[in-house]
């Protein structure tokens, strides 16, 4: 088996300025959009070859393939945002590249290098220029992959592996309220395991709780620590923040916990403990708040444990207004940059 896909390359020609999209009907699902990026790791030469701009579809895959058989493979997510001048707006894009760094050599995979991950992330939003929305009605979620690809059939590394960004415009985040159930049986990550990185094979083994939560009206379930059960850890996809007089407090992200570039930066922005948060907390909790690239940041509504549901403090006084105020403002260009945390791409 070669080194795939077979596509061509292809010259991204002129397209309309934008495409034809219903720009507010967008939630978080997949639209294709015209093209991705491409680049196979190079066994002689012990490095990934430069991106190639290639036409959205599907691609080739080897049925023993290393990420088809056992897993081996990392996704990241970040999202590019349309100015009022048009301009486009990455947040933070050097952090992903970092957490897919760490993320590669646990799974033991090599990982493209920053310039690399940066390049193809480039790449990809500009030859999809006409899906990044209008400013202020979305953005355009950004999604790599790093996968074990080539023969594999063996439980070991793989012999091939491809870096790959693919992209789609999704809407801004914030329909219905965010009502979470405490999952008290299943685990998402154990100590020694896998839940500080953003492996694949995190998130499926959460599927049959979190199914199960939704069909009873929940939004998402809120993991507790494997080991004791007592501490809350985070959402399916989400970080977790509580506030209770004038403390904001988060739990430690020390291996099962995967962390967050939003939560980093609402450390930033706010004062931020971070710690271990013991269930009985969020009984008494004035505020409760997640984060995370596709909500940004967003109001909890209720948590229920065991059957008790607290509810919270929600609306425009929230400290959750103001930090999502704050970053989608930053990440819009809407507010100065001081911090420096966005990259232009025009
Ligand atoms: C991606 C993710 C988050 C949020 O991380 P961001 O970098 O803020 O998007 C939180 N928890 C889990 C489990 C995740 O996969």
């Amino acid at each position: 088996m070669g080194s795939f896909p077979k596509q061509d390359q292809v010259e991204c020609k002129e397209k309309a300025e934008y495409a034809n999209v219903n720009w507010d009907e967008l939630g978080f699902a997949l639209t294709k959009t015209d093209y991705m990026c491409i680049m196979n790791f190079n066994q002689d030469e012990r490095q990934f070859s430069q991106g190639t701009i290639t036409r959205f579809g599907n691609i080739e895959l080897c049925p023993s393939s290393g990420i088809l058989n056992y897993g081996q493979g990392l996704f990241e997510g970040l999202k590019a945002y349309r100015k009022e001048d048009e301009g486009i707006l990455l947040f933070r894009p050097e952090e992903n590249a970092l957490r897919m760094k760490i993320g590669a050599d646990r799974m033991c995979m090599p990982s493209p290098t920053m310039e690399q991950f940066l390049d193809a992330v480039k790449k990809t939003v500009l030859a999809n220029k006409r899906w990044v929305p209008p400013h202020g009605r979305g953005s355009l979620y950004i999604r790599p992959l790093l996968m074990g690809t080539g023969q594999n059939l063996g439980v070991k590394p793989a012999s091939e592996y491809t870096f790959l960004v693919y992209a789609s415009p999704v809407g801004n985040y914030n329909k219905g309220e965010l009502n979470l159930m405490v999952e008290d049986k299943v685990h998402r990550a154990t100590p020694g395991g896998t839940g500080g990185v953003k492996a694949v094979t995190n998130y499926s083994p959460f599927y049959k709780p979190l199914t199960e939560a939704k069909a009873e009206g929940f939004s998402d379930v809120l993991f507790l620590d494997a080991l004791t059960g007592s501490k809350i850890e985070e959402g399916s996809a989400c970080n977790i923040f509580i506030l209770k007089g004038n403390v904001i407090s988060t739990p430690t992200a020390d291996g099962t916990i995967l962390p967050g570039i939003t939560e980093k930066a609402s450390w930033n922005l706010h004062q931020v403990e971070e710690l271990a948060v013991p269930i009985e907390e969020v009984f008494d909790a004035e505020e409760v708040f997640c984060t995370g690239t596709a909500m940004v940041v967003k109001s909890v509504a209720s948590i229920t444990y065991q059957g008790k549901r607290t509810e919270y403090k929600m609306g425009a006084e929230t400290v959750a207004q103001k930090l999502h105020a704050a970053l989608t403002g930053i990440q819009t260009g809407v507010n100065e940059d001081k911090l420096g945390w966005t990259m232009a791409i025009d």
